[in-house]
């Protein structure tokens, strides 16, 4: 074994001192939270609500966990002319005892390992948090690997786990978490795996992948071909470049074409206008285009038949989703895809289906019941917002520059932020009183912005019914894909109730 290796494993085993969360549990935080996950979990959110469901009064997503432990921002106050923050305002530990996972990362910073990326977060409940509740957790060192070939870099991955408590002594949780540090710019440059290895790497961004190119990215070698655009036809572009799904409307008598014509199919009237369409519609007819293959697509484009909600239809391509999960009917949703060449195009993704209101009753459910797929478009507003959102003020989920530097070719998303949409997506398809007792993530490929991820998942097991038959353990499976590949899969297991639970 190495040196470094030897010096890095000496803090196995030794829990670290106690990281007291800052603050206790608190509405600001967890609205702050599920504003940036989307989450709109009553119980989390509305008093009056939250007192007549499972938990009688307000809890804390159980995925903030450990974002309530989080150091927080390190700007070094000094340096900018302001004092220090007093202790008790800070989320340092007092840290007089040796602190072996800081020590190990410090040692490989100074090595040379200074690409972090984090692969694991297995959480477990034991049970929700209340308002008011502080919570600390107790961190240990369990494995630092050996040093590895990675897609991303050669690195070692390091394992902790972490216990909590209410500062009381009540252990709420706990979770196991592994990160990579790894050295920027030695990964194999295979394009499988996370498929991130750095700006020369090429993604290959295909049509999937949505928004501006990044600036790092080579220039792809065939466009998609550019669609003809004539005076007929130029309130459609431009609505497109306005993100509106503009449909040609007769003044006439109302009727609505598309393509856009020149006079009215039905009237014969040639006073033509438009209306701005909602951009929700249905598949009605599908295909995907095998031959000839076409260079500009990294995959075969799926093109589809879509039934706008206002009655007419357009054809387009249906993105994001691999063509196993199209489904004549399935509810879809328009983006604009906004391409190089300088033009807006409208394309369609699955629908996000909203946030069950009524919770999932376990006669409902069983075993091989598919969740319906959810996108999570990946703006840059999205990352670093969720990335804060769970205190994580890594350098490397905002900031550009630095994560080019560390060896990504963006900033991406933090594990937290995988983690909490993850549930956030269970707990849409659950409904609000189903109780998590778990929550498991592995990432793979990264979420960088303009990118989408689409969640998809389905029940594995039902199991330890309750004695009294008030309800049972709901394990369900899910995955998060982008152009990449996938970037989170894990499982989580809930409580879900037999009968309403309010
Ligand atoms: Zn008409």
């Amino acid at each position: 074994m190495s040196d470094l290796l030897t010096q890095l494993r000496s803090g196995i085993g030794i829990v670290g001192p106690a990281q007291q969360a800052p603050d206790p549990v608190n509405i600001p935080m967890i609205r702050h939270w599920c504003e940036a996950m989307g989450e709109g979990n009553p119980n989390y959110l509305d008093e009056e609500s939250a007192e007549h469901g499972p938990h009688g009064e307000i809890v804390a997503p159980p995925a903030m966990l450990n974002a309530w432990t989080m150091p927080g921002v390190r700007i070094k106050h000094e340096e900018m002319g302001n004092p220090p923050l007093p202790k008790n305002l800070s989320a340092e530990s007092e840290g007089e005892d040796a602190e072996s996972y800081s020590q190990t990362l410090s040692l490989l910073d100074a090595a040379g390992y200074i690409g972090v990326v984090a692969t694991n977060s297995e959480h477990v409940y034991h049970r929700y948090l209340r308002l008011g509740e502080r919570i600390e957790g107790r961190q240990k060192l369990v494995d630092v690997s050996e040093e590895k070939q990675t897609a991303l870099g050669i690195g070692h991955f390091v394992t902790t786990e972490t216990e909590y408590q209410t500062t009381e002594g009540d252990p709420v949780g706990s979770m196991f978490f592994r990160i990579l540090k790894f050295k920027p710019y030695t990964g194999r440059d295979t394009g499988q795996g996370r498929g991130d290895t750095g700006p020369d790497s090429g993604s290959g961004r295909g049509d999937n992948a949505g928004g501006a190119a990044a600036p790092n990215a080579p220039p792809p070698q065939l466009q998609r071909p550019k669609p003809s655009m004539n005076p007929d036809t130029q309130f459609f572009w431009e609505g497109a470049a306005n993100k509106e799904l503009r449909i040609q409307q007769c003044n006439n008598c109302l009727r609505l074409q598309h393509p856009p014509g020149v006079r009215c199919p039905a009237c014969g009237s040639m006073d033509l206008g438009w209306i701005v369409a909602s951009g929700k519609g249905t598949l009605y007819s599908h295909c995907q285009v095998h031959y000839p293959p076409l260079p500009a697509f990294k995959q075969p484009p799926i093109v589809g038949l879509v039934e706008l909600e206002e009655g007419t239809r357009l054809v387009s391509n249906i993105t994001d989703c691999s063509y196993g999960q199209v489904k004549v009917g399935m509810d879809l949703q328009v983006w604009f895809h906004k391409d190089p060449q300088g033009f807006s195009l409208p394309l369609f993704r699955p629908a996000r289906r909203p946030r069950r209101e009524q919770t999932l009753l376990l006669e409902e459910v069983k075993v091989g019941d598919e969740m319906p797929l959810c996108p999570i478009p990946l703006t840059p507003t999205a990352i670093v917002a969720t990335a804060i959102a769970t205190r994580d003020y890594q350098d490397v989920h905002h900031d550009r520059d630095l994560a080019h530097e560390k060896g990504s070719k963006d900033i991406f998303m933090n594990i937290l932020s995988s983690s909490g949409l993850a549930s956030r997506y269970v707990n849409d398809w659950a409904g609000p009183d189903a109780m998590f007792k778990n929550l498991k993530i592995r990432l793979g490929a990264p979420n960088h912005p303009y990118d989408c991820m689409t969640m998809s998942g389905k029940v594995t097991a039902i199991e330890n019914h309750a004695d009294d038959g008030s309800s049972a353990d709901v394990t369900v499976e899910f995955a998060g894909i982008n152009s990449l590949g996938p970037h989170i899969t894990g499982s989580a297991v809930l409580s879900v109730p037999a009968a309403p639970r309010r």
